[in-house]
């Protein structure tokens, strides 16, 4: 299997080369020159599978550069009971996505398909983990080393290192603002001890850490000297793993490979449900893909009127629903290339006039014929969800199934009623698990979310970061003295 960018002016490249990559050199994102087929008898004959038995057959469609042995004892390692057992949701314990039905609803069965049980109770992990695996892996193998230098506002940098804590040839530098992440954030991230583990706190706000964070990476001297790399939600590995779940969630949903089911997916960056475009390319019967959106609403603007317009940070909402608050799907582009009919000098095109209009420019012929195409082709249909829905609909959902689900999760639950079939049974993924969003649980229903076991008092352990400037060059010398 050899990767191609979507902008089309690259050399193809195998697994390996590319997952260590970000951005492809001309600017483009990776995929594969084509879509691997399964067929009906293949899904039969996957049904009885364990989770990292699936994981193995998905990804070694992908990945065959590395040994097939190798990739199954990675695939094994990564999803074990040990490492997804921190949430609660699930009917099945041993299972590692298990789904919770919630219940019929105008003839359709609503389920969650529970993401979020890995180490930092968000579906991040479900990719990160194995990513860590990969990265240690290949690292080994050409023996290199890594140094992961990234900024979070909460999610995506404990995912992180609790993907990469302990592991050979690797260090994360993580970046945060001082004082804007909620407690249990700052005691899941701060708690961790391991000496390959740095957490940076600036003062500012994201965008600051962010900011720094590029400027270090666009020196390119020093980004190869010191091998700085990311882990950011382009990567090609993070998109693949969880096409896996996209399968475990179907065979586990019906009885037999030719019954269409409909996933509906809480959305910021598009990779999420870019992951679910794949298998449905890939032949998994999918219905309907269901994009979710937050008052972020770039994505559902497309879905419905087939322009994309990206807003700038000043008109990017705060929300409660904050791991959604997106101006610009960085995943996103994938799409496009297959919507254009595979073709990298439109999606260029295409691209180039976000860097500098930001948006599309289209006629309206154009864009009426993407949503068109989105919707019959590719099966996507897309909502937006308000604070009031998710408070009205977390609200709810403990009140018909005494379930309290996550606002992102609540932004899917609400979109997905609004795209019902019946007859036809509808998986809302379950991104995050309510303990991490604790305050906007306490607004909706008058009371706490519940605490999983393994979370109970993390916010008085001891805690380790380190206080730096808010300046590109302070953290290049930290990096410098402690690599
Ligand atoms: C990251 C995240 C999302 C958005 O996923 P994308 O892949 O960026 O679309 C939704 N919900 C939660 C809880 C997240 O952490």
């Amino acid at each position: 299997m050899k990767y191609l960018s979507t902008r089309g002016d690259q050399p193809k490249l195998s697994f390996t080369q590319i997952l260590l990559a970000g951005l492809a050199g001309d600017g483009g994102l990776y995929l594969p020159e084509s879509y691997p087929q399964v067929t009906k008898e293949t899904l039969d004959i996957w049904r009885t599978l364990s989770y990292h038995e699936l994981a193995y057959e998905i990804l070694k469609l992908y990945c065959d550069d590395i040994p097939y042995a190798d990739l199954k004892s990675i695939t094994k390692k990564t999803y074990t009971e040990q490492t997804y057992c921190h949430g609660r949701l699930g009917d099945v314990a041993t299972d590692i996505t298990p789904i919770h039905w919630l219940g019929s609803e105008n003839n359709s069965q609503i389920g969650l398909l529970s993401l979020s049980n890995g180490p930092t109770l968000a579906f991040k992990d479900m990719a990160m983990q194995l990513l860590g695996n990969l990265f240690e892996y290949t690292l080994a193998r050409e023996k290199q080393s890594l140094n992961i230098l990234g900024a979070t506002s909460g999610d995506t940098g404990s995912a992180a290192e609790y993907a990469m804590r302990n592991k050979n040839g690797i260090k994360v530098f993580m970046l945060s603002p001082k004082g804007k992440m909620s407690r249990f954030q700052c005691a899941q991230m701060y708690s961790l001890q391991d000496d390959n583990i740095f957490n940076l706190a600036v003062d500012g706000v994201f965008d600051d850490a962010q900011d720094i964070v590029k400027a270090v990476s666009n020196d390119a001297a020093f980004k190869e000297k010191y091998h700085i790399g990311t882990v950011n939600s382009i990567n090609w590995a993070r998109v693949v793993a969880q096409v896996v779940y996209y399968f475990a969630g179907y065979l586990r949903a019906t009885h037999n490979s030719t019954e269409k089911i409909s996933y509906c997916v809480p959305s910021g960056n598009f990779g999420n449900v870019c992951a679910g475009h794949i298998a449905r390319m890939m032949g998994l019967p999918i219905d309907q893909l269901i994009v979710a959106t937050n008052e972020n609403d770039v994505l559902d603007e497309f879905f419905r009127t087939g322009m994309y317009r990206t807003r700038s940070s000043k008109e990017t909402y705060h929300t409660t629903s904050p791991s959604m608050d997106i101006s610009k799907a960085s995943n996103f582009e994938r799409f496009i290339y297959d919507l254009v009919g595979t073709d990298g000098s439109k999606v260029k095109d295409l691209f180039k006039q976000v860097q500098t209009k930001g948006e599309f420019g289209l006629s309206q012929d154009q864009a009426q014929d993407f949503v068109k195409q989105s919707k019959e082709k590719y099966g996507f249909v897309s909502g937006r969800s308000t604070h009031e829905n998710r408070l009205e609909t977390i609200l709810d959902i403990y009140r018909k199934y005494q379930v309290v689900i996550d606002p992102h999760t609540a932004d899917g639950v609400k979109v997905a009623r609004d795209h019902l079939v019946p007859n036809q049974k509808m998986l809302v993924l379950e991104t995050a698990l309510p303990i991490k969003f604790g305050e906007t649980i306490e607004q909706a229903l008058g009371q706490p979310a519940d605490r999983p076991d393994a979370f109970i008092g993390i916010e008085d352990l001891p805690q380790r970061v380190i206080s730096v400037p808010t300046s590109a060059e302070a953290i290049k010398q930290f990096i410098i003295d402690h690599v």
